[in-house]
C-alpha cells in the first residue's frame, strides 16, 4: 500500500501529526499497538492552564476531572510556596477520553487510524524508510510512506529500528503514581514535593476532583521504578500521608518522561520524530501532554507538505516555550552536582528553581555566601508578585 504519511503512535504527538497532515492534504496511516487508544494511562494527566489555552485545544467536559487555580511547593519540608496567576493553573485530564477523543479528531481530518497495529520492522535504504511492516490485528501489511513521523513514546521503536537515539537514559526520569481516594478534601491545587527522601526529581498530588487525585513521584538517575518505594514516600510525608494512605487505590500508572531538553524537530532521512520519542517536552517537569501535541501538528503539516521544514518551523513555534524548560531543567542539575553544597541547599535551590521563583541564571547569586540561608530567601521572595512563601504547617 503507498501513501504519503505513515505516523506511529497515537498519543497526543501522532494525533497531532496525522490531524495536521491530513488537513494539508496527505493521504495518511496513523498506528497505535494498544487495543485501546488511550490505556493504559501512564500520565499525571495534568495540563498547564496557559499552554492548553495556546494549543487551541477545546476539550469536552468528560474530558476534564477538574481545574486547579494554583501550585503549591512544598520544599524540603521546611518551605512552601505557593504560585498564582495563570501560569500556574491547571486542568486535569482524563487521558483515557482525552488520546481518543484527539485520535478521533485526526479520523475525522482524513487520517485512517487504525489501534491494535504495531509496527514491527522497516526496510531501509541508508537512512530512508522505504516499507514498513505493520501488524493489524495479527495480519502484517507492508506500508509504502514518503514519509514517517516517529510519534512512538520514549522508547521509541522507530528510533531504536533506525539506529538513533533523542533520549539518552541518564535523561529519562522513571514515574510511579496511584490513583487515590482522599480521606479529607484536596485543596484546589496542584502540589509538588521536592525533598532528600524523592532525590533527583519531585513528588505530586494532582487532583482529580476533591477526593481523588493522582499520587506519585518521578525521579532520574534510576534504572528501575519501584512502587514500594513511591507508596513509602506517600505514607512517610506528613503532607501527603495526611490526604492518602495505601488502603485506596483506584489505579496503578508507571512510566518514563524523557526530559533531554530541547533538540528541535529532529529528522533522519524521510523520518520526523515528534513528542516523547523526540524528548519534547517541558523539561524541568516533565510536562508532555499539550507540547507533544503541538509538536505533533508542525511534524505532520512538514511530512506532509516539505519535510526539510520541519526543524526551522518547530523551532519558531515552540523553541522558546522547551529551550527555557531545558534552560532551568539543566540550572536544576548544576545545583545537584555541586558539591558544595549540602543536600538540604540542593534541594532548596531546586525547588526555587522549579517553583521558578528564582531564574536559572540568579541562583548562583543567590546560593553565593548567603549558602541558601532560608531567613534570607524568605526576605527575597516575600518581594516577588504571585508567590506566597510561608512555614510548612507540620502535619
Ligand atoms: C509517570 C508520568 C507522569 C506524567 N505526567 C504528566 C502530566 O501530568 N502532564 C503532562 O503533560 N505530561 C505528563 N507526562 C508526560 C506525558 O505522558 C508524555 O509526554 C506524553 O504522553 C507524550 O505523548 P506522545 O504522543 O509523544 O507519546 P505517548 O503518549 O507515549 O504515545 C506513544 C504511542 O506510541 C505507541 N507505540 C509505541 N510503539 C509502537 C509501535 N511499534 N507500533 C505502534 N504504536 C506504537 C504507544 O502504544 C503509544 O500509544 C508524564 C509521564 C510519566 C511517565
Amino acid at each position: 500500500m503507498e501513501i504519503d504519511v505513515l505516523v506511529i503512535g497515537m498519543g497526543p504527538a501522532g494525533s497531532g501529526a496525522a490531524t495536521a497532515a491530513a488537513a494539508a492534504g496527505a493521504k495518511v496511516l496513523a498506528v497505535d499497538r494498544k487495543r485501546e487508544i488511550g490505556t493504559p494511562v501512564q500520565c499525571g494527566e495534568v495540563i498547564g492552564r496557559s499552554l492548553l489555552l495556546r494549543s487551541g485545544l477545546r476539550l469536552p467536559r468528560q474530558a476534564v476531572s477538574s481545574t486547579q487555580d494554583h501550585t503549591r511547593f512544598h520544599i524540603g519540608r521546611e518551605l512552601t510556596i505557593s504560585n498564582h496567576g495563570e501560569q500556574w493553573a491547571s486542568v486535569t485530564v482524563e487521558r483515557k477520553i482525552l488520546d481518543k477523543l484527539l485520535a478521533a479528531r485526526a479520523a475525522a481530518a482524513g487520517a485512517s487510524v487504525l489501534a491494535d497495529s504495531a509496527l514491527t520492522s522497516l526496510s531501509m535504504d541508508g537512512d530512508r524508510v522505504m516499507s514498513a511492516t505493520i501488524r493489524v490485528r495479527g495480519v502484517e501489511v507492508e506500508v509504502e510512506p514518503r514519509t514517517v513521523v516517529a510519534a512512538d513514546g520514549v522508547h521509541s521503536t522507530v528510533a531504536k529500528m533506525t539506529g538513533v537515539c533523542w533520549n539518552d537514559e541518564d535523561m529519562v526520569a522513571r514515574g510511579v503514581e496511584f490513583e487515590m481516594v482522599s480521606k479529607r478534601p484536596l485543596p484546589r491545587c496542584m502540589q509538588i514535593f521536592l525533598e532528600e527522601e524523592v532525590g533527583l526529581g519531585y513528588g505530586w498530588i494532582i487532583p482529580k476532583g476533591r477526593d481523588r487525585a493522582n499520587v506519585g513521584l518521578a525521579e532520574l538517575g534510576l534504572r528501575e521504578r519501584s512502587r514500594q518505594r513511591a507508596m513509602g514516600w506517600i505514607e512517610d510525608n506528613p503532607v501527603v500521608s495526611s490526604y492518602f494512605d495505601g488502603d485506596s487505590v483506584l489505579e496503578v500508572k508507571t512510566g518514563d518522561a524523557p526530559v533531554p531538553g530541547f533538540q528541535g524537530g529532529p529528522t533522519r532521512g524521510n523520518v520526523l520524530y515528534a513528542g516523547d520519542a523526540a524528548g519534547q517536552t517541558l523539561a524541568f517537569v516533565g510536562e508532555g501532554i499539550i507540547p507533544a501535541y503541538l509538536c505533533g501538528l508542525v511534524a505532520g503539516e512538514a511530512a506532509a507538505l516539505d519535510p526539510d521544514s520541519y526543524d526551522g518551523a518547530l523551532r519558531e513555534a515552540m523553541g522558546e516555550e522547551l529551550g527555557y524548560g531545558g534552560e532551568v531543567k539543566d540550572a536544576i542539575l548544576g545545583i545537584w552536582h555541586d558539591r558544595t553544597l549540602d543536600a538540604r541547599q540542593r534541594y532548596l535551590a531546586a525547588g526555587l528553581l522549579m517553583s521558578e521563583a528564582v531564574p536559572p541564571g540568579e541562583l548562583e547569586a543567590l546560593a553565593g555566601t548567603e549558602g541558601l540561608d532560608l531567613a534570607e530567601l524568605r526576605r527575597m521572595l516575600s518581594g516577588s508578585p504571585g508567590l506566597k512563601v510561608s512555614r510548612m504547617r507540620r502535619a
